[in-house]
């Protein structure tokens, strides 16, 4: 996938030192994003932490401004947080909904949300979905009128880690919206990745996967009177981080989101069409699916964890593999992810076919 965007997104960072095809889990960050980290650690060295913070206040203020927009929620109370996790457990604990109250969320949500979920009282039920777990419109309005335990809250979760699939979350947000449900969103894979604007009622997200910001910071956007940031008031914060993942979406805005969210489905298209069936490992995703994750399921009595070490210490390539805890509703088995990025190199996807071959085989 060699165009302008793609050589583009390579030439502003270092050299990478391996092939990195795992953008989901952590990015590589810019040479401008560093330079900003390390800009705003230097003043925090010359004025004090609090002085900086005061000065990076505009550029912070327009990374709110850039976040508004990207989760389509006007206005929106945006706060900074240290993950995406804890931009959950900072809204539950701010948006309160009653202990014992019904949440509904896919049979493929992320299984450290459910924990969350689970901590702060609430019960799970499973939205109506379709084969590969992507949620059904049609019966949605029925399942969420006829449910005697009707759900306080949708939670829904755009694009999984454990799975590439994209759910249609405007539409979601309307349907909940006409039933007098609250939506909330995860948008820790989708922020960078795909049209995350779909005016829900809360938004959150993490820096240092598709914008790739720096990690350590997470971000939480909620309708305004909620006043969710407000509430939280004023907490130590990583704010060198904070102004890291300003300038990531700077760039990111500068590149264009809908020529990046274009180029990066076309990534995983020929990624997915490159590695389907090499040694026996199935694409889990439909091909055309417009995301970048590509999950592969591994050929019997493979296992995807001792694939991926081989995979570092053998060629020098980063994936992710992972259990059933991932996404314990859904998953039956652990799978390897394969997450490149705009910069990704049909050769490189080649060459990954071919290491995947070889440390499946020995
Ligand atoms: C990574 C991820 C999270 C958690 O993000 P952290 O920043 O690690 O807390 C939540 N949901 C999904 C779908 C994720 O991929």
């Amino acid at each position: 996938v060699s165009t302008d965007l793609s050589r583009d997104w390579r030439d502003a960072r270092e050299p990478a030192e391996v092939l990195h095809l795992d953008h989901a889990a952590s990015s590589r960050q810019s040479t401008a994003v560093r330079d900003a980290v390390a800009g705003h650690v230097r003043l925090e060295g010359a004025v004090g932490g609090y002085v900086a913070e005061d000065a990076a206040e505009p550029g912070l203020e327009r990374a709110r401004e850039a976040l508004r927009l990207l989760v389509g929620l006007e206005n929106a109370d945006v706060a900074f947080v240290d993950s995406a996790s804890s931009a959950l457990t900072a809204l539950l604990m701010f948006w309160p909904v009653p202990s014992g109250s019904v949440v509904a969320c896919l049979p493929g949500e992320y299984g450290p949300n459910r924990s969350v979920f689970a901590r702060f009282g609430l019960v799970v039920r499973e939205l109506p979905v379709d084969r590969i777990g992507r949620i059904d419109l049609e019966l949605l309005p029925r399942w969420l009128a006829a449910d005697s335990q009707r759900p306080a809250l949708v939670h829904l979760t755009q694009v999984g880690s454990h799975r590439g699939v994209l759910q249609p979350a405007p539409a979601t947000v309307e349907i909940c919206r006409n039933a007098g449900v609250t939506v909330f969103i995860d948008a820790a894979q989708s922020l960078g990745q795909v049209d995350s604007r779909a005016g829900a009622d809360a938004v959150y997200g993490a820096s240092r996967k598709w914008l790739s910001g720096p990690r350590g910071v997470g971000m939480l956007a909620t309708r305004p009177d909620r006043r969710v940031a407000e509430q939280m008031g004023t907490r130590e914060g990583h704010i060198a981080g904070q102004v890291g993942l300003a300038s990531a979406l700077d760039e990111y805005l500068t590149r264009g989101p809908a020529r990046t969210q274009e180029l990066l489905a076309a990534v995983g298209r020929l990624t997915r069409e490159t590695v389907d069936g090499a040694a026996g490992w199935a694409v889990v995703e439909p091909m055309n699916e417009p995301t970048a994750i590509t999950t592969l399921a591994p050929p019997p009595g493979v296992d995807p964890l001792l694939v991926r070490m081989r995979l570092i210490e053998r060629h020098r390539m980063v994936t992710s593999a992972f259990g059933t805890a991932r996404a314990p509703g859904e998953m039956t088995g652990p799978l390897l992810r394969v997450s490149p990025h705009l910069d990704v190199l049909s050769e490189e996807l080649e060459a990954f076919r071919t290491a995947l071959i070889e440390v499946t085989e020995r």
